[in-house]
């Protein structure tokens, strides 16, 4: 199994290995096929399984970059991670022209502003400072195709939940939600069943 019988395009194809990538890994192999083809997508997978790349190539795939408007939005529980994802991101792009902004808290909030309105195709951020900019028109959701949650467990025990539901219902019925989570507890599952369609389960 090799990055290129993916089917990814060719200067994300570029990224991948400028990246150092040479294969997929196990949940790269089963998760981004289905992702790619629109399904939503639960996935079982610790740190270190190469869960950023799965949802960070998927991302890269779906969106359109002649379209300057936020296609993809990742949630994540820390502002630490939501700009570590930002850099992957931006690295496995860097043949593709993407803007990518990490919207996190502690951050100036006019500078946040002044990014999202000259338009950035992904959102890396954190619930409580993207849902601000939702509120204040800054972050369109219009065009969102993707919501991924990554750490969905830890983003509920940290207290995410209202602010989660909140920025759901700001997003277009159709949008795909791809989960991620080291743990299913009842209330993850409870999300899963509440934004999400047939999703496929992946265990790694
Ligand atoms: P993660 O599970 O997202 O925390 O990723 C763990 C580590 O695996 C990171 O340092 C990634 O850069 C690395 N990684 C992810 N996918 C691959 C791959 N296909 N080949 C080699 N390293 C990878």
């Amino acid at each position: 199994p090799t990055f290129d019988a993916i089917g990814l395009k060719e200067d994300l194809l570029r990224g991948i290995y400028a990246y150092n990538f040479e294969k997929p890994s196990a949940i790269q192999q089963r998760a981004i096929v289905p992702i790619t083809r629109g399904r939503d997508v639960i996935a079982q997978a610790q740190s270190g399984t190469g869960k950023t790349a799965t949802f960070s190539i998927s991302v890269l795939q779906t969106i359109d970059t002649t379209l300057r408007e936020t296609q993809a939005l990742i949630l994540s529980p820390t502002r630490e991670l939501a700009t570590q994802i930002q850099s992957v991101v931006l690295a496995l792009g860097d043949y593709m022209n993407v803007q990518c902004h990490a919207c996190i808290g502690g951050t100036n909030v006019g500078e946040d502003i002044r990014r999202l309105e000259n338009g950035v195709h992904v959102v890396s951020g954190t619930p409580g400072r993207v849902f601000d900019m939702i509120r204040r028109r800054a972050l369109r959701t219009r065009n969102i195709k993707m919501l991924v949650l990554d750490e969905a467990d830890e983003l509920l025990n940290m207290g995410f939940k209202e602010q989660i539901y909140d920025i759901y219902r700001y997003l277009p019925p159709s949008t795909q939600v791809v989960l991620l989570s080291a743990t299913l507890p009842h209330d993850v599952l409870t999300m899963t069943q509440n934004f999400m369609t047939d999703p496929i389960r992946i265990l790694v």
